[in-house]
């Protein structure tokens, strides 16, 4: 086996390796460890080693990173976005106010924030927000020279400001081998989750095609941050159909394709939803009505046989048995409180329909909520819901530091 610290001195690049920040004895790991190991402890920033390729006589590290942050993260906004100005160049939307595109398969909004970081660090502080994860989901549709200079853009943004934001990898899924490479890289440039679309194109998220993926993610514990696929199949744009409603339900279908396929093969991957899962905090309950265990589940519900095609009530599910099975999928689902402008009832929905601990604070700024004091307004009204104060920091961080692994 090649030594362990050699191979960090070789891509270490700058990066401090000296026993006070990684206080552990890398020469000591175990080299069949596969997978992300993080290490952190007070008043030092938390270090992850990736362990990318594990061989008889070889391990590389296929990267190294710190994070850190000033502080302890109150108020983390996972649903925002950045896009290279380079972008605005190339589209003619430079110098103006808002561009709006629009093509067979993608539809969107130029607006002048999406680049500006300063304008977006005064906007987080006007509004209390510590940090924000950044993604471009809906540009990972155009191929793979698109993904990568979003991953580099938004990597520069985070080496930036690393105590702000958090970056996200996009992947070109109708290339499978391009998107597994560019993950490693984008993991390379320091982005820790990746972004997708509830569907990309004519790829589902059950489609057989995402499966090396899948597999990779869920080897390196990547948490999975959605959005909403801008123009879904069968999507038209007439009276805003396709942005208000269309979105809503390619978003709740995602987490049931989710609950019924994916999850069977890979029970810990982590998908946070936007726009509080779509329709679902209305739905659910019919979602509940219809609901067959997956077979690979090996629990067969026995309902009468009067009412099998038929949905049922919570007091007929519950006699069969069948509402813990589908807790047992649907609350493993996180969803963003973004898609509804700050529309308090459309929030008060969600805390109705999801446990505390599926909640996370997101704000789709800057194409939603637009402004620091609206994003303030957001957050006093969460502040002042009926509910108690645990679930409160529950939404704004604690769900997710737990699931990227943040101290604080
Ligand atoms: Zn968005």
């Amino acid at each position: 086996m090649g030594r362990i610290d050699e191979t960090i001195d070789a891509i270490g690049e700058g990066i401090d390796l000296s026993p006070e920040t990684v206080p552990f004895n890398l020469s000591m790991m175990n080299p069949f460890d596969r997978g992300l190991v993080s290490y952190s402890s007070p008043n030092k920033p938390t270090v992850e080693l990736c362990l990318d390729k594990v061989g008889t006589h070889n391990l590389w590290f296929r990267r190294v990173h710190q994070f850190s942050y000033g502080g302890i993260p109150v108020i983390i906004d996972v649903h925002r976005h950045f896009m290279p100005k380079v972008l605005f160049e190339r589209y003619g939307a430079l110098n103006k106010p808002t561009w709006r595109h629009q093509e067979p398969t993608l539809e969107f909004t130029f607006y002048h924030k999406l680049y500006e970081v300063d304008r977006q660090l005064q906007d987080m502080d006007e509004a209390g927000i510590d940090i924000a994860v950044l993604n471009l989901a809906q540009w990972s549709l155009k191929g793979i020279e698109m993904c990568r200079l979003i991953n580099d853009s938004i990597a520069a943004v985070v080496k930036e400001h690393p105590d702000r934001f958090i970056g996200c990898v996009h992947l070109p899924l109708e290339d499978t081998k391009a998107s597994l490479e560019e993950l490693h890289r984008g993991l390379g440039l320091g982005l820790r989750a990746w972004a997708i679309l509830s569907s990309f194109l004519d790829i589902t998220l059950d489609d057989e095609r995402m499966s090396p993926i899948y597999d990779e993610v869920s080897r390196l514990k990547l948490p999975i941050v959605m959005h909403a696929s801008l123009l879904p199949k069968g999507a038209e744009s007439a009276y805003t159909i396709g942005r208000s409603l269309a979105r809503g339900y390619d978003i709740s279908g995602a987490a049931l394709r989710i609950i019924y396929k994916v999850f069977q093969k890979w029970p810990d991957l982590q998908f946070i939803l936007p726009h509080m899962g779509g329709v679902l905090p209305m739905m659910k309950g019919r979602v509940m009505a219809f609901f067959e265990p997956p077979p690979e589940l090996g629990f067969k519900l026995e309902y009468p046989e009067d009412i099998r095609p038929l949905p049922k009530t919570l007091n007929e599910l519950q006699a069969t048995g069948a509402i813990p099975y589908f807790n047992k999928l649907f609350d493993k689902l996180y969803f963003d409180t973004g898609g509804a402008c700050g529309w308090m009832p459309a929030m008060q929905a969600a805390v109705n329909a999801y446990l505390p601990e599926q909640i996370i604070f997101g704000t789709d700024y800057p194409m939603e909520i637009h402004t620091g004091k609206d994003k303030k307004w957001f957050i006093d009204n969460i502040k002042a819901m009926d509910i108690p104060a645990k679930n409160k920091e529950l939404i704004f961080s604690g769900n997710l530091k737990r699931i990227f692994g943040l101290k604080g």
